[in-house]
């Protein structure tokens, strides 16, 4: 079965309400009729109400971009699946890079986050990824490899279909310094054969695995050319229409 792309745009802390709102009616317009492409939209949790009024019933669906394991009561500050869901989020990013580094995300509290997606049905979109002393110290694929099994021994060959995981090089988010095609080609191949090992080979073909880290218009097509690469997690270019519009749009000239 063919995997079908996805291109998400992760906002981070950025635009108010209105703006938010005036940039996903925009991607509407310009994405309308596209449906060879998964495309969502994360914003910040404040919009995705209003967000999500604009996107219902339309090709753009909607993630936010964490959420608490738990489902309700006294987390001062925290956002539970249910109200993601109640607001028509069917995503969820876990474990971004900024979370792990600011936030004190772990390879545990990961897990604990894609089982309480899975568990209501929301798809979580994992993030892994090396910093840049760990990629100099030759260190990636084991730091891909802990974050993988750590971070996701909740999952199953059964489960695997529901998630999509999502490769971060550190050191290329928000830097302008995005992998070669090829590096990340390798390590999409070194998670798929991971994933392989560890569920069988029919599943890992299945699971997407996106690329993210300075993802642009000018380089999505070569690495939507490789062969383990099935979509983009973007950020900054997620922010504008123009660039969003264009990266969407990578297999159309
Ligand atoms: C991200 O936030 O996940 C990301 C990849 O950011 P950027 O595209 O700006 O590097």
């Amino acid at each position: 079965m063919a995997r079908k792309p996805v291109i998400a745009g992760n906002w981070k802390m950025n635009t108010t309400p209105d703006e938010g709102v005036q940039l996903v009616e925009g991607l509407k317009k310009r994405l309308s009729g596209i449906n060879d492409v998964e495309i969502i939209v994360a914003p910040p949790f404040t919009h995705l109400s209003r967000v999500g009024e604009v996107v219902e019933k339309s090709n753009i669906k909607l993630s936010s971009q964490d959420m608490s394991p738990k489902d309700s009561g006294a987390y001062t500050g925290e956002v539970s699946p249910l109200m993601i869901k109640a607001v028509g989020c069917q995503y969820v990013i876990i474990g971004h890079s900024e979370r792990r580094l600011y936030f004190g995300e772990t390879d545990e509290s990961v897990e604990e986050k894609v089982t309480a997606a899975l568990n209501h049905g929301i798809t979580p979109i994992i993030c892994i990824g090396e910093s840049l002393a760990e990629r100099e110290a030759d260190q990636t694929l084991n730091v891909i490899l802990t974050q993988l099994k750590g971070g996701l021994s909740c999952l199953t060959a059964k489960n695997l279909k529901d998630i999509i995981i999502a490769y971060e090089p550190v050191w290329a988010i928000g830097t302008g310094k995005t992998a070669t095609d090829e590096q990340a080609q390798d390590v999409h191949h070194f998670i798929r054969k991971t994933l392989a090992g560890l569920f069988g080979e029919e599943i890992s073909g299945q699971t997407r695995i996106l690329y993210g880290g300075s993802v642009k218009p000018d380089n999505v097509s070569g690495l939507m050319t490789q062969p383990d690469i099935d979509g983009a997690l973007v950020g900054g270019a997620s922010l504008s229409v123009e660039s969003f519009e264009k990266i969407v749009k990578f297999n159309r000239s």
